[in-house]
């Protein structure tokens, strides 16, 4: 039986990009996935560690040769996970962890219904997200209402998720989801014993 693919999704600035580093931490065993995009790179960012960077005609190249998994626009860039790795690990019996938005999370779970476990991560408020998304200073005005629009449509896919966590503090959303991904590991190796 092949591994599970944990997708977390949810509007940006809900906290993502730091529940994936501290899931890094605590469960350094899981492969988390590393996304190619056309955005261009965030000074604080790492080319092959938070995104493999790419120009719009190798993410064309790419995908015309099946090279990702899922794939999706997003704000007006390109964003898509290389098939490789994911297929390794997934044939192997191991785990992945996909961050990645709801587009991207719809294509995974028809593609592959039985191995994907879909998880939204929700802001405790709409207020509380535009003022994270205002306080993260790397996005424009016109960025950061662009982003609220997309929040507000991405939270109507909640009911194609599995899970919902609401990311109070990082800890505990952190460790919501590690929960999530334990007990869903732990659930499948049981069925699968079941089945021999
Ligand atoms: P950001 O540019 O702020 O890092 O990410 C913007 C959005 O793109 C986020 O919702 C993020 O989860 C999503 N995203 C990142 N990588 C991928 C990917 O490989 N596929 C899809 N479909 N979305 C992605």
């Amino acid at each position: 039986m092949q591994g599970s693919l944990f997708v977390i999704s949810g509007p940006s600035g809900v906290g993502k990009t730091t529940i994936r580093q501290e899931l890094t931490k605590m469960m350094p065993d899981l492969f988390v996935s590393v996304s190619a995009t056309t955005r261009p790179k965030r000074p604080e960012e790492i080319n092959g560690r938070d995104y493999i960077f790419m120009g719009p005609e190798e993410f064309d190249a790419t995908l015309s040769r099946n090279g990702f998994f899922e794939w999706a626009n997003v704000h007006g860039n390109l964003y898509g996970t290389p098939t490789g790795p994911i297929e390794e690990k997934l044939a192997k019996s191991e785990n992945a962890l996909l961050v990645i938005d709801v587009q991207g999370a719809c294509q995974v779970r028809a593609r592959i219904p039985s191995s994907s476990v879909l998880i939204f991560l929700l802001p405790p408020s709409i207020n509380e997200l535009e003022s994270r998304l205002q306080g993260r200073k790397s996005d424009t005005v016109e960025q950061v209402k662009l982003r609220l629009e997309n929040a507000k449509s991405e939270l109507e896919s909640l009911l194609n998720y599995d899970y919902s966590v609401v990311n109070h503090t990082i800890a505990q959303a952190t460790q919501d989801v590690a929960s999530i991904i334990r007990w869903c590991s732990y659930r499948r190796k049981y069925d699968r014993q079941g089945k021999n």
